[in-house]
């Protein structure tokens, strides 16, 4: 059982490796970003706060988002957790710690997704995702194998993401560099810091996390 982080940018491939992590080793993902789409979709009050904000490609605040974890992690996870897409700040770094030792748990490992951004927008621009399951394809490098139709689940409910074009990527990858970026030195200093190459095909990431993993 390990708890960790998947760190990157946007199209790091942390969603794709999150979903394969839970299937081989019955860990939970917990992604704030699929959580407040979540939102949004059942037009809750929350969703209405964050539509906009999420629209333009920025991030929403630290408060929402940790109050979001925490009611999950009181559910548990017999694997342990993933944490996907948060924490996305120190502030909410510092608030998981927290959250964590409160419950007599620790963090396990950060990985680190290192790509280019020059590969990104290529990775954004081309991704659909399952409405029914989550599962995670690319028009060039993972797409179903029946056009239209969910490889995992069978449903023709296949979706594009809003945010997921050129313009809104700028934003999304500034706010990366400036607030999300410096918890790579802030784990590092924390000594749970790995970082695996994002660019290779996805069997050669999920072996990698497996390497990390297999160590803790
Ligand atoms: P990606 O998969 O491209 O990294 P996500 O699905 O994780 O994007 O997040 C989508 C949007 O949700 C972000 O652009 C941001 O507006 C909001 N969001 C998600 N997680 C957080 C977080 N931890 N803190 C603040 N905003 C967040
Ligand atoms: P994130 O959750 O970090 O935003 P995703 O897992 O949603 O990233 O991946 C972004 C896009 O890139 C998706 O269309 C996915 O199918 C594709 N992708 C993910 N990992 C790889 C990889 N290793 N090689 C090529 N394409 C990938």
């Amino acid at each position: 059982m390990a708890n960790i982080i998947l760190l990157g940018p946007p199209g790091a491939g942390k969603g794709t490796q999150a979903k394969r992590l839970e299937q081989t080793r019955g860990m939970v993902q917990l992604s704030t970003g699929d959580m407040l789409k979540e939102a949004i979709a059942k037009g809750t009050e929350l969703g209405k706060r964050v539509e906009g904000i999420m629209a333009r490609g920025e991030l929403v605040t630290d408060e929402i988002v940790i109050g979001l974890i925490e009611a999950k992690l009181h559910e548990g996870a017999r694997g342990g957790f993933i944490f996907d897409g948060f924490p996305r700040t120190l502030r909410q770094a510092d608030a998981l710690g927290e959250l964590l030792q409160r419950m007599g748990q620790k963090l396990d490992a950060v990985i680190e997704m290192q790509v280019d951004d020059a590969a990104l927008v290529a990775r954004v621009t081309g991704r659909f995702t399952c409405g029914n399951c989550g599962a995670v394809y690319h028009d060039v490098t993972r797409p179903t194998k029946v056009a239209g139709t969910c490889d995992v689940c069978g449903s023709t409910n296949l979706k594009r993401r809003a945010d997921d074009n050129e313009e809104t990527l700028k934003t999304r990858l500034m706010e990366y560099y400036k607030k999300t970026s410096p918890l790579i030195g802030y784990y590092y200093a924390k000594g749970l810091l790995s970082a695996v190459d994002g660019l290779a095909d996805v069997g050669q990431v999920a072996d990698a996390i497996d390497r990390v993993l297999d160590k803790t």
